[in-house]
């Protein structure tokens, strides 16, 4: 089971968008879409952090132009989608008649009795 990527920058609990490279023999980092497979030299990042990227002294940066696009969402959101709808398209089930008419139950003063209300006296 994939669980979603995180942002590798320390302490950083935000998802990954990007994915950072470091190209040692061009001195270049390349900030792009969030990659398929973890290589080594290669980060995953925040849209934030990669946004904010600054390279090493001597180093150029490119970085991926437009949105970064979040990832698909995994198998478990997908299920859990799945899940809601199933919920929402389930019928509510009928509620049971009031019986108003039937012996009194033994209700407290205050409270609600289908949709009528007993309101304490204020004295
Ligand atoms: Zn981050």
């Amino acid at each position: 089971m994939r669980s979603p990527r995180r942002c590798s920058r320390n302490g950083c609990p935000r998802q990954a968008v990007a994915t950072l490279t470091y190209v040692y023999n061009e001195s270049t980092a390349v900030v792009g879409p969030l990659a398929a497979f973890a290589e080594p030299h290669t980060y995953d990042l925040c849209e934030p952090h990669a946004r904010s990227l600054t390279a090493p002294r001597g180093w150029d940066v490119v970085r991926h132009e437009g949105e970064f696009e979040p990832p698909p969402p995994t198998t478990d959101d997908l299920v859990a989608l799945a899940e809601a709808v199933r919920e929402a398209a389930r019928p509510v089930a009928p509620r049971p008649p009031e019986d108003d008419h039937g012996p009194a139950p033994a209700a407290p003063p205050t409270g609600r009795r289908g949709h009528l209300r007993v309101i304490p006296p204020t004295h």
